[in-house]
């Protein structure tokens, strides 16, 4: 499951509820989109001593394989994600996705369970956050979060 750096910084029984909350959910986020990594990404992890489970799209971009039920490599039995110490940008800032349109950038809040759970002061952080992430990456996420425009429509989703 994604959710955010920011909401970890809470308390650990409010945390618990997220997990709760994520594991019945079954970590759709993690099957929904592999997130494009950078390579300072892909290298944190390996050195955190993590497998490799990248593949190269083109310079400086990686992304990590997908099982054969779609799932991210680094999903765990538990939906919990297995390297959340360092997981890629994308993954923390979710429910938040950076997006490029019309050659502008934005950001939409998808509104899946953890949404009403998260503070007002937890999403304008994570907004900033997702703010920062390289236009590259951004703009990849957006090209193949288009093609998967049917799978999101699981949940609402607003520009935020
Ligand atoms: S509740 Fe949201 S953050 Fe949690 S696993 Fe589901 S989609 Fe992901
Ligand atoms: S790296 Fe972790 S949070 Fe990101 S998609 Fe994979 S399992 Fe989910």
């Amino acid at each position: 499951m994604f959710i955010s750096n920011v909401i970890f910084s809470y308390s650990m029984l409010v945390s618990q509820r997220f997990l709760r909350v994520c594991n019945q959910c079954k970590a759709f986020c993690c099957t929904l989109l592999i997130p494009p990594v950078t390579e300072k990404e892909k290298h944190n992890i390996l050195k955190a001593g993590f497998k490799n489970h990248f593949i190269k799209i083109r310079d400086d971009m990686y992304t990590i394989k997908s099982r054969d039920n779609g799932n991210c490599f680094y999903l765990k039995e538990d939906y919990s994600c297995g390297i959340h110490s360092v997981k890629p940008a994308l993954c923390r800032v979710w429910p938040i996705i950076p997006r490029y349109h019309n050659n502008k950038r934005g950001c939409i809040v998808i509104k899946c369970p953890l949404y009403p759970l998260i503070s007002k002061t937890g999403l304008k952080q994570t907004k900033k956050e997702a703010e920062r992430i390289p236009l590259p990456i951004v703009q990849h996420l957006w090209n193949i979060s288009t093609a998967m425009k049917e799978r999101y429509k699981r949940f609402e989703y607003e520009e935020i």
